[in-house]
Order: structure tokens, then C-alpha cells, then sequence
């Protein structure tokens, strides 16, 4: 099915007896305009970080580590990305070795009692956490490494001179448009937008269709006494799941004393689109409340509504060509590369992206990958001078993403990409012109365990 026929319908299904018109999906623009417009050099740092998820707060706090100013641009009120706006609460994959970061991270967590313990992996194969609080300890730490931390500020434009030499982008925050210099950047947006809108080579989905791993929504339940449990969902509101072949992919997850989580798959939309985006946002809060009423009058789970996650969890938006592609191949064979920065563990975790059912792209027997490396040239991008990338944005295929985007990963490059965008400003030069043993070393005194 094509993505656009496939949003057609889903919105509207979304609509269901709640009905509004079917929401457009994209069409060819009516016209286009010429826009230009003089703005403040307000920000000028060693290293710019845009998008403030697990990947970037890593790269921000390596960078300010070694020395370098830096800037971190989010969209959002906090930072955390998927963590926390989306209402991940867990870490998958290897907790320890993945760098002093991330370690800082689970030590702050610790003492507010807002993760579980450590075991290794994969005798326990992930970590729940608080995420309100991840929230706080993620804002402290890169207040107490100096970064200057801009918040509701989204990185709009970006200004590429010859070479793929970026030298200002333009951010947006209350204050307006402004533009932010730097001698280093680092797209963290997991989305790949400032690779986008550079016009660098990226790319998305799988690809025969450009389907994306799908999208799952977060929805909370509180548990109450069984009489202020009665179902929510008026009559007539959305279509109501009714058994439980009808529902989607849920996982019920912890979410502290008498609440729990509920994830709920949300396939056919696309990350990196406006409409689509949109309609995603709809559709799962729509869905939230039908799978909510299926509990209720169902299985008499006595759970009221608790909210969504303020945004849709997204496994995959775009991705950015490097000078390396990791790819599957790589992680069944455990690869090794004399520019490894970082190390993925977790198996290859494809959420099917065509239905919404518990589906994967690979059977269970093929999911195991041994612990692979990923080389800093993944971490490159192949038509920018002075751009990395870090997260689910990096330079991989999309089961290798399926594998790499846990979280743990993500903090591993992360910290990889800002010790190496700190070390090519201070040297004055590019980070593909790097000795890469220079930020293998780092990478490795810092905690980072590649091996
Ligand atoms: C439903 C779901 C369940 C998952 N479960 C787990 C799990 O149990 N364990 C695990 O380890 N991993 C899990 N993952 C994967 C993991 O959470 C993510 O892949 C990882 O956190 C991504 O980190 P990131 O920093 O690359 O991207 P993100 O977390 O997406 O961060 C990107 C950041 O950039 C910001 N941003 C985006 N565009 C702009 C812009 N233009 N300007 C400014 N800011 C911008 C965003 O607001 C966001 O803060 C899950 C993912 C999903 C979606």
C-alpha cells in the first residue's frame, strides 16, 4: 500500500463515528515564494547540538567536557526527546560502559530512587526509570557543564557555504528568528532536519516503500478504587475496540506506584512530514481512549485516563548518508572497525510498518545480533564539511536502526559526536580530517567500552 493512500484511510479510521472530514494528505504545492530576512547573529559556540533527545544532551555535555562552548537548541520545554516527551521510561540494551554521560546520568537518576538496579546484559535487557524526573537530571547536568541551554527554540534554517561548510543555522524560540555560528554542528533532531534542509543526501524507511519502523503513542492509567473505574469513552465517540483480536500492538509498562503505561503501536505515518505528523498525533490519542475502553469494559481493569506522552514516540524519521552506512550485515557479523566509537548489544527490534499488530520484520530466530561497533565515520555526514550526527539519525540501514536507536546506543554516539565536533574546533579543522584514534581514545578513557 502507498504511504499516501494508507494515510488517507487511516485518517479517516481516525475519524471513525467522531467523524471530521478525512484530514488531506499531502499535495503538490499551489505555488512557492521566495522568503528572505535579515536576523541577529544572537549565539556564536565551538559546537552547536539541534535536538536536545538522548543522543544530543550526551553530545552537548562530552563537548562542554572537553572544553569546547556549546549551545543545545530544543524544540520542547525539556530535553530528553523520546525519554521524556515521548514517555519511553526505560533504557534497553548495556547500561554500564557506555560513557561518563550516560554513567552521571544513572548516578543522578540513582539518587532520587528513579531507576531500577543494574544487571548486565543480557541477563536483564533493560532499565526502567522515571521520566518526569529523567527530565530534571538531564537540565541539571548540562546547566552544570555549561551549555547554554535554548528551550522551546527550534532550529529552523541553516546557511551551507562551498565544501558543504555550514556557518550559521537560524533557530526560532519566543524571542524570533536568529541565527546561531558555529564552527561545529551536530544534528540530533532524530529526524535529520538540519541535514534536510541543507539539502544533504539522506534517507528513510525501507526501501521498497519508504515505510517507516512504526510510531507507538504512550498513554497513562491511573488505578483507582473499582467504583471511580467506570469506562470514559461516551458513546458514539471514535470506534471502541471490542475484543481483543481487534486491538492493536499494546505493551503494558510500569509506570510507578498505581499507574501504568500503555504502548500502543501507531503504524503509516511519517516522521518527517507536517500532515502526516499531524494526523499521527491524532490517530493515537484517538486510539488511546479506544484501548483504555477496551480494558475498562473488557477485562474490568480498574484504570482511569491519565494522559498521553506530549508527543508520539517515534522510532524513525530520516536518516543521514555517511561516509559509512552501517548496515545488517555488520551487525550479524559483529563487526569491528578501526574507528569505532561506540558499541550496540540489542537485537534487531524492527516493528513491522504496515499493520498494527505485534509484527516484526524478522522472525525471533533472526533477531539476535552479537555486540557490533559503530565507526566514527557513521557519524559523518557525507556531503557536509563540518556536520555530525548522533541517535536515530546517524548513518545506518534501517534494521541496523532497528537495533541501534535504544537508547544506550544513542548516548554512546552521541558522546562520540561531541568529543569529536570539541576536538576539530579546537584543532581548527573538520572532524573527517581527525585522527580517528584521537576520539577513539577519548571515547575509551571516558568510560566508553567498545570491546
Ligand atoms: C515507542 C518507543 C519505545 C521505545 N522503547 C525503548 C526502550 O524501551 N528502551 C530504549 O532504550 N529505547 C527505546 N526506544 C528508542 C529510544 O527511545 C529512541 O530511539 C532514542 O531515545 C532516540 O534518541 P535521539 O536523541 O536520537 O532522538 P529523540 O529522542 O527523538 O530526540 C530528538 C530531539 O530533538 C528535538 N528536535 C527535533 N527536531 C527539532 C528541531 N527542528 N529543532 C529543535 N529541536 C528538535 C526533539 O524535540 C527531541 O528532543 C523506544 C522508542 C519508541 C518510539
Amino acid at each position: 500500500m502507498q504511504r499516501r493512500d494508507a494515510l488517507k484511510i487511516m485518517a479517516a479510521g481516525a475519524a471513525g463515528a467522531f467523524a471530521t472530514p478525512p484530514a488531506r494528505a499531502e499535495q503538490d504545492p499551489p505555488g512557492e515564494i521566495a522568503w528572505s530576512r535579515k536576523v541577529p547573529v544572537r549565539y556564536a559556540a565551538d559546537v552547536a547540538v539541534l535536538g536536545g533527545g538522548i543522543a544530543g544532551v550526551a553530545a552537548a555535555c562530552a563537548a562542554a567536557k572537553s572544553g569546547a562552548k556549546v549551545v543545545l537548541v530544543e524544540r520542547f520545554a525539556i530535553t530528553g526527546g523520546d525519554l521524556t516527551t515521548g514517555g519511553v521510561a526505560a533504557f534497553c540494551g548495556e547500561t554500564a560502559g557506555q560513557g561518563e554521560v550516560f554513567d552521571e546520568i544513572l548516578a543522578d537518576l540513582d539518587k532520587f530512587h528513579a531507576v531500577t538496579i543494574y544487571q548486565p546484559f543480557p541477563k536483564a535487557d533493560h532499565r526502567n526509570f522515571d521520566h518526569h524526573l529523567l527530565a530534571i537530571v538531564l537540565q541539571e547536568l548540562l546547566l552544570r557543564r555549561q551549555v547554554k541551554l535554548l528551550l522551546h527554540t527550534r532550529f529552523v534554517d541553516v546557511r551551507v557555504g562551498s565544501g558543504g561548510r555550514i556557518s550559521e543555522c537560524i533557530v526560532c524560540g519566543k524571542s524570533g528568528p536568529e541565527a546561531l555560528r558555529a564552527r561545529q554542528f551536530i544534528d540530533c533532531t532524530g529526524d535529520a532536519d538540519v541535514a534536510r534542509t541543507a539539502g544533504f543526501a539522506v534517507m528513510k524507511g525501507r526501501p521498497e516503500d519508504g515505510l517507516q519502523l512504526s510510531m507507538s503513542m504512550m498513554a497513562f492509567v491511573r488505578h483507582v478504587e473499582p467504583e471511580l473505574a467506570a469506562p470514559q469513552l461516551p458513546e458514539g465517540w471514535f470506534a471502541p475496540v471490542r475484543s481483543k483480536a481487534e486491538l492493536p500492538m499494546t505493551s503494558i509498562w510500569p509506570n510507578g506506584p498505581r499507574s501504568n503505561a500503555l504502548k500502543i503501536k501507531i503504524p503509516l505515518f511519517d516522521a518527517t512530514s507536517t500532515e502526516s505528523l499531524t494526523l499521527a498525533e491524532i490517530r493515537a490519542r484517538r486510539r488511546a481512549l479506544e484501548v483504555l475502553d477496551y480494558y475498562q469494559r473488557q477485562e474490568h481493569k480498574p484504570w482511569r485516563y491519565d494522559g498521553c506522552s506530549p508527543q508520539i514516540g517515534i522510532r524513525e524519521g530520516a536518516r543521514i548518508v555517511g561516509d559509512y552506512l552501517l548496515t545488517l550485515a555488520d551487525l550479524r557479523a559483529g563487526r569491528k572497525f578501526e574507528d569505532a566509537i561506540a558499541r550496540g548489544v540489542y537485537p534487531l527490534d524492527g516493528h513491522k510498518p504496515d499493520d498494527d499488530q505485534r509484527t516484526y520484520i524478522l522472525k525471533p530466530s533472526e533477531r539476535h545480533v552479537p555486540p557490533y561497533q559503530l565507526p566514527l565515520r557513521s557519524l559523518l555526514a557525507k556531503d557536509g564539511a563540518n556536520l555530525l550526527m548522533a541517535g536515530r539519525c546517524f548513518s545506518g540501514d534501517q534494521l541496523a536502526l532497528s537495533s541501534a536507536r535504544v537508547s544506550t546506543t544513542c548516548a554512546m554516539m552521541g558522546q562520540a559526536a561531541g568529543i569529536a565536533a570539541a576536538l576539530a574546533a579546537q584543532k581548527q579543522t573538520d572532524p573527517r580530517l581527525l585522527d580517528p584514534q584521537d576520539v577513539r581514545r577519548v571515547v575509551e578513557e571516558r568510560g566508553g567500552k567498545l570491546t
